[in-house]
């Protein structure tokens, strides 16, 4: 490799038809406890209508459950070793086409996907909220800080797992504490240092679902908010693939470096695996170009990985979650940043 121009690798695989899961063997293994259940259960649920990538096989079994109570109700009578992945708006994660076993949940907007105001300079906001709603909310009430989530599609329980950052501000300036509900159903209420925030990670325990939010801005005139806001959407429109089927920044940007740089130095702008491309407008952003497969797009940053590590020496991470399980015969094995592998 080395070369800056876009080059086709590997092989393509085309669409793969998901087999059908357990869903309803699961569903069935709850018992007569979710008749009182309210929210949505679905059996073997297309995790490609859900991820941006568009790509991926299904859940298991998905629940949107209505509100916070609900969500308790179906923890406690969820056997505590099905496992339970949750999911956000699905603009950060990507789904392998063997699909994600036990269950996978996703937050109802109609639970949670509100913002109100929270007291001076305070809002709220549900864990399913886009982010823009929030920047759009502190906008119309003079409350500054906030310009960033403007460009980030995300949501905030999304936000708050991924300390999601743009334009020189994270989610942890703004974070006062988060509502969250653990594995067995127990409330918690987490503050700003028991989320150990650090780039693009909290170390808060891995098994809570964030259910609300509670951030402070401070006091900011509302036409200059507007401009922050119209620059922040400007830059995204010019430099981002914003109207593909992506997943954002594939990798984290390693200290002192920038993923891009790194990515288009070793001549993987444009490189295509399967129906996947590192972008070419931004080369650390993977997309589907309409037919790739969870196996497509993992091949291909695990591709970038290596060529990154040929040409530099830096070993890049992974900002972009990877949920699931391979499909059989179709597993990326990840670079171990051995060259003679
Ligand atoms: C075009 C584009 C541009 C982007 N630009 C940026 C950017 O500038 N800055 C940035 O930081 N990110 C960016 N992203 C990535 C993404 O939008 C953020 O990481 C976002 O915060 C993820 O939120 P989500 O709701 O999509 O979460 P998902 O992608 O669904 O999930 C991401 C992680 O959060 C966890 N999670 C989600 N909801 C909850 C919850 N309620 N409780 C507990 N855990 C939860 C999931 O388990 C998963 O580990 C971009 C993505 C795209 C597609």
């Amino acid at each position: 490799m080395g070369s800056s121009t876009a080059q086709a690798i590997g092989r393509p695989i085309g669409k793969v038809r998901m087999k059908q899961v357990n869903g309803e063997k699961l569903l069935a293994s709850l018992g007569d406890g979710v008749k009182d259940i309210r929210g949505r259960i679905t059996p073997d649920a297309p995790m490609d209508r859900v991820t941006w990538f568009r790509a991926g096989g299904l859940a298991e079994l998905m629940f949107q459950p209505h509100d916070v109570d609900d969500l308790i109700a179906f923890l406690k009578i969820l056997p505590e070793e099905v496992p339970l992945t949750v999911v956000g708006v699905g603009s950060n994660i990507l789904v392998r086409d063997g699909g994600i076993p036990g269950v996978v949940l996703r937050l109802s907007a109609k639970g949670f996907g509100f913002v109100e105001l929270a007291g001076e300079n305070r809002i709220l906001a549900g864990a399913i909220c886009p982010d823009k709603h929030v920047a759009a909310m502190a906008m119309d009430n003079g409350i500054g800080g906030f310009h960033f989530f403007y460009g980030i599609p995300g949501g905030i329980g999304g936000a708050a797992r991924m300390n999601a950052g743009a334009n020189g501000v994270e989610t942890r300036e703004r974070l006062i504490e988060v509502n969250a509900v653990d594995r067995k159903g127990n409330k918690h209420v987490l503050s700003n240092a028991e989320m150990g925030y650090s780039y693009r990670l909290s170390k808060a325990p891995a098994d809570l679902i964030f259910t609300s939010v509670l951030f402070e801005g401070y006091p900011e005139d509302r036409a200059q908010i507007r401009a922050e806001m119209d620059a922040v959407r400007n830059h995204r429109e010019t430099v981002q693939p914003v109207r593909e089927k992506t997943g954002g920044s594939t990798f984290k940007n390693p200290p002192g470096h920038s993923a891009w740089k790194l990515i288009d130095e070793a001549g993987c702008r444009g490189l295509v695996i399967g129906g996947a491309q590192m972008s070419s407008l931004h080369c650390n952003f993977m997309i589907n170009m309409g037919q790739a497969t969870g196996y497509d797009l993992e091949y291909l940053g695990e591709q970038v990985r290596r060529e990154v590590f040929e040409k530099d020496g830096i070993k890049l991470e992974w900002e972009i979650k990877r949920l699931g399980v391979f499909m059989p015969g179709r597993e990326v094995r990840p670079f171990q940043g051995v060259t003679s592998e």
